[in-house]
Order: structure tokens, then sequence, then C-alpha cells
């Protein structure tokens, strides 16, 4: 994961444009990952796919011919989606056109004018402390033209047409924690799960924040309806703890799945409620569609200083951060494809665990207490009503326990599955 960020780190990537093609040919050379290009102009609900930004390069120069802000050094100089200039001009005239973080005056800022046709630089503190009042050469070799929105899609079908969504935006120039992490960590949950076989159908997407949520499901609206759980992960990688957003309904499935993974994972962790703003769960749980997907993250965007800063880079990553995200989301998709349905197949009182080996043979072990326990829940509560994770969390045992007890009872022949309806 660390050598696939540090591998997409330098790429200029904008909501559209050539980075975003290099990052996903990247992507490419792990997942078979299908490039999708809609064009600019295309209407998506209430918006149109944009014109297509592309940049070359991007400068203030002094009179002494020396770039006092280079686009070349950092791509993170200038601001995205800015338009083409090629101008002289006083100090005084740039002024409104640079960003800096005073509090900060080290780091470079990140800025964006996707919808407002715009230009900028954005600039270390110290730097523009230093500049003298003089004129400068300002170039913007940047191209707005009519192109495409690129996204990557990776469908992966399972034995039910019922889906696992997993979204993760692609449109961050030079930032670690916001946008590259979240894509390390999918990558990864993607080449683990196509390499299993699975009861559940997965499909990755890597796209434009906001604009690629929305062209996605404006462009497959037929294929919403089969979308039965869905995470967004971004900031994943940072040292903070873990952070999981609720899905606007708050007890989908989901929800309790992740809530219980990360009560069980001994970490520290919060479950916050939905709220509209943050990724693209903000389209997904939109009331048109109000789908059951949650946000995973480490600290919140906004909620730690580096944040759309230079100082957003590889150190802030931890790479027990990333791998703990991505076996907590496995853990999460394992309780998924494992939350069974049963009916108990002896039902008028207990049936004699004892005589098939499935009870103590010494009576008063306290160590086989709660494996016999967790039996006795399952059997007590598969009446083709309840899940394993319903009875997980009445029983208060970890899923695991209650999932080994089924596979036993079952084997013993006092279970059998009953079937859970498919969502489309
Ligand atoms: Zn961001």
């Amino acid at each position: 994961m660390l050598e696939l960020m540090e591998e997409l780190y330098p790429i200029c990537r904008s909501i559209t444009g050539e980075g975003v093609r290099e990052t996903l040919k990247i992507i490419q050379t792990r997942i078979p990952l299908e490039v999708r290009e809609v064009p600019s102009g295309t209407k998506v609900f209430d918006w149109t796919v944009p014109l297509e930004w592309n940049v070359s390069d991007a400068y203030v120069m002094n009179r002494a011919g020396k770039r006092v802000i280079d686009f070349q050094s950092h791509n993170l100089h200038l601001m995205s989606y800015s338009v083409p200039v090629r101008k002289t001009m006083s100090l005084e005239e740039l002024r409104p056109h640079l960003f800096s973080l005073p509090a900060h005056p080290e780091w470079i800022p990140y800025r964006t004018s996707y919808y407002k046709e715009n230009w900028g630089f954005c600039i270390r503190h110290a730097d523009l402390q230093r500049l003298s009042d003089e004129e400068y050469d300002v170039v913007i070799d940047s191209t707005l033209q009519a192109g495409s929105l690129t996204y990557g899609e990776l469908y992966l079908p399972g034995k039910v047409s019922d889906e696992v969504l997993v979204s993760c935006h692609v449109c961050h120039p030079s930032l670690c924690n916001d946008n590259l992490s979240g894509i390390a960590v999918a990558v990864m949950l993607a080449e683990t799960m196509a390499a299993r076989s699975r009861r559940y159908s997965f499909r990755f997407l890597f796209i434009p924040g906001t604009i690629g949520s929305i062209t996605w499901l404006a462009q497959n609206e037929q294929r919403v309806p089969h979308i039965r759980y869905g995470l967004v992960l971004t900031g994943v990688g940072d040292a903070g703890s873990v952070t999981y957003k609720k899905s606007r309904e708050g007890n989908a499935e989901i929800d309790r799945a992740m809530a219980h993974v990360l009560r069980y994972s001994g970490e520290a962790h919060s479950i916050i409620d939905f709220f509209p703003y943050g990724y693209d769960e903000r389209q997904y749980c939109s009331p048109g569609f109000n789908l059951p997907v949650g946000c995973f993250m480490r600290t919140p965007h906004g909620q730690y200083p580096e944040y759309h800063s230079s100082a957003d880079n590889m150190d802030l990553i931890r790479s027990e951060s990333l791998v703990r995200s991505y076996a907590q989301c496995l853990q999460a998709f394992e309780l998924l494809e494992g939350n069974r349905v049963y009916v108990n197949q002896n039902q008028k009182c207990e049936p004699q665990l004892g005589k098939r080996g499935l009870y103590r043979a010494v009576a008063g072990q306290q160590e086989n207490q709660s494996r016999e326990l967790a039996l006795l829940w399952v059997l007590n509560l598969s009446d083709g009503r309840h899940t394993l994770l319903d009875i997980a969390e009445r029983a208060d045992l970890p899923f695991g326990q209650i999932q080994s007890a089924a596979d036993a009872l079952g084997e013993a022949g006092l279970l059998k599955e009953c079937r859970r309806p498919e969502k489309a």
C-alpha cells in the first residue's frame, strides 16, 4: 500500500484530466480496473460534466528570472482548475490570487476552483512574506477544453447480484491521507476479494469526488437497487483512531457490521451519525437514493491540521493504520458475507447436544462456557427471522463465535439455512 502511494504521490490529479488517467493506469497494474470516460457537457442530474483540465507548467517569475512560485517543484502551488494566464503584473495585482496558511508558514495550502472560472497560486506563507514589491511574470500553461471525466470501476460478480459498493476519490493532487490512503486500501481490498469466492458481488469505484459519484449514479441508476451495502473509504492512513460515519438511516446492516467489528477490535474508535457534508456518502445518501453507505476513515477531514496542505504527505502516513483499516474493512465484508439466517430443526425443547459431541463431557469447566452459550443462542434465535449478526448482538458475543456455533450445529444437522431475500 505504501509503495502504491509513493508511486501515485507526484501525479497532479484533479476532477478530470491526464492525472486521473495516469493514476488509474497505475492501479490497473494491480487490479483489472475498467476505465470509463464520460464526455464534458454530459448532464448528470442537476450537474454537468465539466471541461477537462490539464496543465503543463505554471509559475510566477521575478525580474531576475527566478521562479518564486513553481508548479514543477510542487503541484499544490497551482490552484486546481486555474484558467490559462500569461501576464505581467505587480505584487498588488497578484496578491488576491495568492493563498497561504499564516498559521503554518512552511506548508502549501490546497485550493480548487472547479465550477467558477478563476486562477490562483498557493504559496508557503514564509515565501509570500519574502516577495518583494516588483513586477512578476505570471504564467499558467493550462487547458480547459471539451474532453471527458475519467473514472475507474471494478465489478466482481458474486453468487447473488446484490452488491457491496466501495468508493474512493481520485481527484486530489499530491495529498496522501486525503485521497491516496483510501485508494491504497481500496486496491488491496479489491485484490483480496477478487481472489475469493464471493456470495455478494463487489463493486469498487475510483472516482473524482462529488461529480464522480453524481455521474456514476446518474448513469447507473438501474444498478442502484442492487447496492445492499456500501463504504466510502477516505483518510485511512493517519495515526488517529478509526471513525465510522453511519449511513443516513443509521441502522443499516453495514452500520451494525462495522460497529460490531470495531467493538471487538479492541482498538479505540468512534462511531458518528450521518451528516450531509464530507465525501461521496453525501451523494449515495441523498434522499432520492438513501443508500446504506457509510464512511470509514480515521481522523475526520478538517480535524487534523495537515488536512488539505502539503503537510498531508507520506510523513503523515502510518503503515499500521493502513493495515488496520484494511483488516477492519475486510472483517466487515466477511461478516456481511457470513451473515446468514438459519432455522433450528429441533425447536421443541433443546436438542441433546452431549450425544452429538457438541457439549462438554465434564460439567463445570469454565473455558467452554461462552462456546456453549453461543450454541444455545444460535439454536434459540434461529427461527428464520434472525440473522447471525442479530444473534451476536443479542448474545453479546463476537460474530466469529456465533458463526462457528452455527457451522457446528449445521454439521450436526440441527440447523438449516434459510435463504435471505435479495434486495433487487
Ligand atoms: Zn479533500
